[in-house]
C-alpha cells in the first residue's frame, strides 16, 4: 500500500494517463460517431479531457456482445467459485492502482485525495471482497411438496445488466452494482456520470486483466438523455441497476414500461431527519456525527444528515456546538491530504446550491452560519458549509433535496412531532436517532418510514453486509448485502415427478 504524502500524490499525478473512450469486448475504442464531451474538473474549471460519447450504435453494439456472452456462458456458466477467484484478483488490482483510481475520482468531481483513497478505494475493494467470498457459500432450496414430486427453487442470473450510476462517490457506487451483479453471473454494462467517467472507463482494463471474459463487462460514458435512455429502452437489456436522482428514476421506470419491462433497481435521493432528543447522552459525539453528516463529501451524499431535528431545550446548545465544528469543514485544496472538503462536482450544481440558499432566505429562515461560494480564485465550485436556523419543515430547504453542504435546522417539543416531522418529506433513505432511552430509540426506528436508521451514530459503521435503499421516493431495491443479489437473479421453479 502506497502512502498517502504529497510526493506520492504529485509522482502518480504527473504520470496518469486520462482514460476517454469506450470499453466494449475487451478493447477501448472511439464511439462509433467519433461524438465526445469535455470533462472538465471542478477543482480549477479546466478540461481534463476529451472523453468519447456512446451514441443508440454504442450502445446497441455492447448489448449485443454482452448478450453473445451470456448466451455463450463464457461467464454465466462458470462455477461460482471460479467467479470468486476472478473478482478477488480484481480487489488486488484496484489496491495496486488505488492511488491513481482515488486520483482520478478527485480530479473528476473534486472530492478530497483523503476520502477518494481512505474512503472510497477501501470500501470499494471490501464490497467487492465481500460478493466474491459470499458467492459459493449459497445454496438453493428444495420445496416440502408431497413425496411424487420434489420442487427446486433456484436462481438464476438475470441476464444483461445496465448499471447507471451518478457522480458523488464514482467508483464505490459503480462497484456496489457491478460486484453483486458480476458474481451473480450476469453480462454488465456500465455508464458512469458525464461528470465523472475516468474511474469507470478504467475499471474496464482492470476486470479483463482479473480474468473477466471479453464481451462480459463494457463501460459506455456518455450523457443520460442519449446513452442512459438508450440503455433503458433496449429490449435486450434485462435489468436496469440505477442510483441517482427521483426525477431520473422515474424515467428510468417509464422507460422499462415503453420497452421491455425489464427489472428496474432504483436507489435515489434523500432528505434525511437526524433527530437529537434533549436527553442524548453525549451531544459533543452527536454534533461531530451531524456536522459530518452534512458536510461530508461536500454534502453531495443521498443519506446525508440533511434536516437536523433538535428537541427545543437544547437548540441552542447544540447547534452552536455544530457551527463551531464546521469551521474546520471549509472546503480546501483536493490535493492536499489534510483537506476536509473538496470542490463541488460543478458550476450547475454550485448554482443549484447558492439559489437554494437565497431560497431559503426568502422563506425566513436565518443563515447561522456560511451561506457562500469561496475559493472563487481558484477557478473551481467551493461552497462554505452553511447551516440555516429558524427553518419550518413546509419550507423549500426542508423538503427538497440540495446536494451540498447546507443544513436545515428545526425544532420539535416531543417524540410525537419528531417523528412526524422526520416523516412529513417524499423520501426515506435514512435518519438519525440520538437518545439514550432504548425504549424511545427502538420506538422512534420503527415509526420512522426510512431503510436505514442510526441510533446514536450516523453512518459510522456502514459497510457491505447491511442493505441500503430507500423508501417512498428514495428507491426501489437494496444495494449491499446478501439483498442486493436478488437484484441481479431470477427465481426458477422446477417441479419433478418421481415415478
Ligand atoms: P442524475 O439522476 O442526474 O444522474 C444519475 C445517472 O443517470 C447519470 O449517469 C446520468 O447520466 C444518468 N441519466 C440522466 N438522465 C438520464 C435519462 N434520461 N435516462 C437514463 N439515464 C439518465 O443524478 P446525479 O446528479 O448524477 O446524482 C445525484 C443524485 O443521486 C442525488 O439525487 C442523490 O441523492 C442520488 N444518489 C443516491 C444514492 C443512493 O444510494 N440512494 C447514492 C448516491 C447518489
Amino acid at each position: 500500500m502506497m502512502n498517502l504524502t504529497h510526493e506520492n500524490i504529485k509522482k502518480t499525478k504527473s504520470n496518469i494517463n486520462f482514460p476517454s473512450e469506450l470499453f466494449i469486448n475487451g478493447k477501448y475504442q472511439k464511439s462509433i460517431s467519433e461524438k465526445y464531451f469535455d470533462n472538465i474538473s471542478p477543482i480549477n474549471g479546466e478540461v481534463i479531457n476529451k472523453v468519447f460519447l456512446a451514441h443508440q450504435k454504442d450502445v446497441d453494439l455492447a448489448v449485443s456482445i454482452a448478450r453473445e456472452s451470456f448466451n455463450k456462458g463464457h461467464w454465466s456458466n462458470l462455477s461460482p467459485g471460479q467467479r470468486k477467484k476472478i473478482l478477488l484478483k480484481f480487489a488486488t488490482l484496484l489496491e495496486r492502482d488505488r492511488l491513481e483510481l482515488a486520483l482520478l475520482d478527485t480530479i473528476d468531481m473534486g472530492k478530497t485525495i483523503n476520502d477518494t483513497y481512505n474512503a472510497d478505494l477501501p470500501t470499494s475493494i471490501d464490497n467487492i471482497e465481500w460478493y466474491a467470498e459470499i458467492i459459493d457459500k449459497l445454496f438453493d432450496d428444495i420445496s416440502p411438496s408431497s413425496k411424487e414430486y420434489m420442487g427446486l427453487i433456484t436462481k438464476e442470473p438475470i441476464g444483461v445488466v445496465a448499471a447507471i450510476v451518478p457522480w458523488n462517490y464514482p467508483l464505490w457506487m459503480a462497484i456496489w452494482k457491478i460486484a453483486p451483479a458480476l458474481i451473480t453471473g450476469n453480462s454488465v454494462i456500465l455508464k458512469p456520470a458525464e461528470q465523472s467517467p475516468m474511474s469507470a472507463i478504467k475499471i474496464g482494463a482492470l476486470l479483463s486483466e482479473a480474468g473477466v471474459p471479453d464481451g462480459v463487462f463494457s463501460v459506455l460514458p456518455g450523457d443520460g438523455p442519449i446513452t442512459g435512455k438508450s440503455l433503458c429502452l433496449h429490449n435486450d437489456v434485462d435489468c436496469v441497476a440505477f442510483t441517482g436522482s427521483g426525477e431520473v428514476g422515474k424515467l428510468v421506470l417509464q422507460y422499462s414500461g415503453q420497452s421491455n419491462m425489464k427489472r428496474v433497481q432504483l436507489e435515489c435521493g434523500g432528505k434525511s431527519p437526524n433527530i437529537i432528543f434533549a436527553d442524548c447522552h453525549d451531544l459533543d459525539a452527536a454534533a461531530e456525527a451531524s456536522a459530518y453528516a452534512i458536510f461530508g463529501n461536500q454534502g453531495e451524499v443521498c443519506s446525508a444528515g440533511s434536516r437536523l431535528i433538535v428537541q427545543k431545550e437544547i437548540e441552542n446548545e447544540f447547534v452552536d456546538k455544530v457551527a463551531k465544528l464546521s469551521k474546520n469543514m471549509h472546503p480546501a485544496d483536493p490535493f492536499d491530504p489534510e483537506s476536509f472538503a473538496g470542490a463541488i462536482v460543478n458550476t450547475e450544481q454550485l448554482d443549484k446550491i447558492n439559489k437554494y440558499v437565497n431560497i431559503g432566505k426568502e422563506e425566513g429562515a436565518n443563515v447561522e452560519v456560511g451561506g457562500n461560494i469561496t475559493m472563487k480564485e481558484t477557478g473551481g465550485s467551493y461552497f462554505e458549509p452553511t447551516i440555516f436556523k429558524n427553518v419550518k419543515n413546509n419550507m423549500k430547504i426542508a423538503q427538497e433535496e440540495i446536494f451540498g453542504p447546507v443544513l436545515a435546522t428545526l425544532t420539535f417539543s416531543n417524540f410525537e412531532e419528531a417523528i412526524s416531522m422526520a416523516n412529513d418529506t417524499e423520501y426515506g433513505l435514512a435518519a438519525g436517532v440520538w437518545t439514550k432511552d432504548i425504549n424511545k430509540a427502538i420506538k422512534a426506528s420503527r415509526e420512522i418510514r426510512a431503510g436505514t436508521v442510526y441510533i446514536n451514530n450516523y453512518e459510522e459503521g456502514v459497510d457491505t453486509t447491511i442493505p441500503l435503499g430507500g423508501y417512498k421516493q428514495s428507491g426501489i431495491g437494496r444495494d449491499n448485502g446478501y439483498q442486493a443479489l436478488e437484484n441481479y437473479l431470477q427465481v426458477k421453479s422446477t417441479w419433478i415427478k418421481i415415478t
